[in-house]
């Protein structure tokens, strides 16, 4: 069996911008400015969703969400996470284990954690403790360092699952 795990890795980012809620992990956190994006730009579990469809050997979600389709014009992300982990039931996967991290100048992430944390292990029906997450700055290097987004980078462990 350990020879048929698989695993993937997400990476995303996007811009921050007036005149939108910042929504992290499902998460609406108190903060001028929100990531501009199609959906609702849910950065973190976009980078999740990227990592579970990469370890399933599936489309990334540009391909499976296009942006330019008005279903997805201020979607949910967590939503859109559901309809990842059904495509990856239908390939014969489940999600064993994720693990995350936010790169974010500002603002100040470390009390949302948990709460993001379990938001993401409750969407994927996975322990608190198979997700991981963690938040760093980037030193106040590059755009990002500038406050001028979020970046977030995830890895998922997936195994053979049968219905
Ligand atoms: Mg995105």
């Amino acid at each position: 069996m350990a020879g048929r795990l698989r695993v993937g890795i997400g990476y995303d980012v996007h811009p921050f911008t007036a005149g939108r809620p910042l929504v992290l992990g499902g998460v609406t956190i108190p903060y001028p400015r929100g990531l501009g994006g199609h959906s609702d730009a849910d950065v973190l579990t976009h980078a999740v969703m990227d990592a579970v469809l990469g370890a399933c050997g599936l489309p990334d979600i540009g391909t499976l969400f296009p942006s330019q389709d008005p279903r997805y014009e201020g979607a949910d992300s967590l939503h859109l996470l559901e309809e990842v982990l059904r495509q990856a039931r239908d390939r014969g996967f489940r999600v064993v284990q994720v693990d995350c991290v936010v790169v974010a100048q500002e603002p100040r992430l470390a009390d949302s954690l948990p709460r993001m944390r379990q938001n993401l292990a409750a969407r994927m029906g996975l322990e608190v403790d198979a997700v991981g997450l963690k938040a760093t700055t980037p030193e106040g290097l590059g755009a990002l360092g500038r406050g001028e987004g979020v970046a977030a980078l995830a890895v998922a462990l997936v195994e053979p699952w049968e219905a």
